[in-house]
């Protein structure tokens, strides 16, 4: 069962407290490859520029992503550059350079069009679009997006709405999507524009899953130490979507199926915000996998 991802491959600025680390790898395609790795084949595509590091894209694949999708062209990378409060909770985003991402139009390679599923990453609703397009009838389907999406191009966001399976959203943004205070209606609201399910993730607080008649809140693991959070919402994506194609899963699965699947996001992501860029989630081994996640389910049953 292969996934495909589309999204940023990026070099992110970051800015805590204790350290700034510059230019380093990011993007939600990078965080959401390296967290699913092992659950399936990950295909990335996405755009790099001359400046991209030929490092960055063995690291990669040495985590069994196929980067072969990955288009490197003249001009530099994304960079994004933000700074946490002292909290490691907000954060200010100090620059969105988009370089050669201003231009990416998705291609996807034919092979990879018959992939079972598919996680759109945060980028213009108009090329989730054009991704679903060049698809071949995937199983299942996983949508992220943003403030700015909601804001500046509500009538494409809502076509490609329409057409996913399932949506990622923070809760201020799924408030902003419908307009609703409670999650739960705004929940309702969102299934009601396409994705039957949809997941609302709360940072340092869990992730809310809202399902076919079923609803499961997640608390998220109590971390010793946070060192960089950036991409912990990518990886979330990946742990889940990968519990989702390892599982074999499809839109008719049993309810039991996505919310496994929701432990195993957040057991995941759990481990991004240890490490700056996604050396967190590179230090995550079986052994310490297992540990979590039976860390989370001691958090939920007495
Ligand atoms: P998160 O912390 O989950 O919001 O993810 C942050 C990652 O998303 C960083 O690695 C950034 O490079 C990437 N990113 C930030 N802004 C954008 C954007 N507008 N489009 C695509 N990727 C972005």
């Amino acid at each position: 069962m292969s996934i495909l991802v589309v999204g940023s491959v990026a070099y992110d600025t970051v800015e805590t407290a204790r350290e700034k680390r510059e230019r380093q790898l990011g993007g939600s395609a990078s965080y959401f490859a390296v967290a699913a790795r092992g659950r399936g084949p990950v295909r990335c595509v996405g755009v790099v520029g001359a400046d991209f590091r030929a490092e960055d894209l063995e690291l990669l694949s040495r985590q069994g992503a196929d980067t072969t999708g990955i288009v490197r062209t003249d001009g530099k990378s994304f960079h994004w550059s933000g700074r946490y409060h002292a909290d490691m909770i907000e954060r200010d985003t100090l620059a969105t350079e988009l370089g050669v991402f201003a231009e990416f139009q998705p291609e996807i390679p034919p092979a990879w069009r018959s992939s079972e599923y598919l996680f759109l990453a945060n980028i213009h609703p108009a090329l989730q679009l054009h991704v679903l397009d060049q698809m071949d009838g995937p199983q299942l389907v996983a949508l992220d997006t943003m403030n700015l999406w909601i804001e500046t191009t509500p009538e494409k966001l809502h076509e490609v709405l329409a057409r996913v399976d399932i949506l990622l959203v923070n809760d201020g943004e799924a408030r902003q999507l419908t307009g609703l205070r409670s999650l739960a209606r705004a929940a309702e609201a969102i299934a009601r524009m396409g994705p039957k399910r949809v997941i609302i993730k709360k940072g340092e607080h869990g992730a809310l899953y809202f399902g076919v008649d079923s609803v499961l809140a997640v608390p998220a693991l109590i971390l010793d130490d946070v060192v960089d959070p950036t991409g912990a919402g990518d990886s979330f994506a990946g742990g889940f979507m990968g519990a989702l194609a390892a599982a074999g899963a499809d839109r008719n699965s049993k309810e039991a199926v996505f919310r496994q699947a929701m432990l195993d996001g957040t057991a995941t992501a759990s481990f991004c915000p240890e490490g700056f860029s996604v050396e967190g989630l590179l230090a995550m081994t079986d052994e310490s996998y297992a540990r979590r996640l039976q860390a989370l389910r001691g958090m939920m049953i007495p």
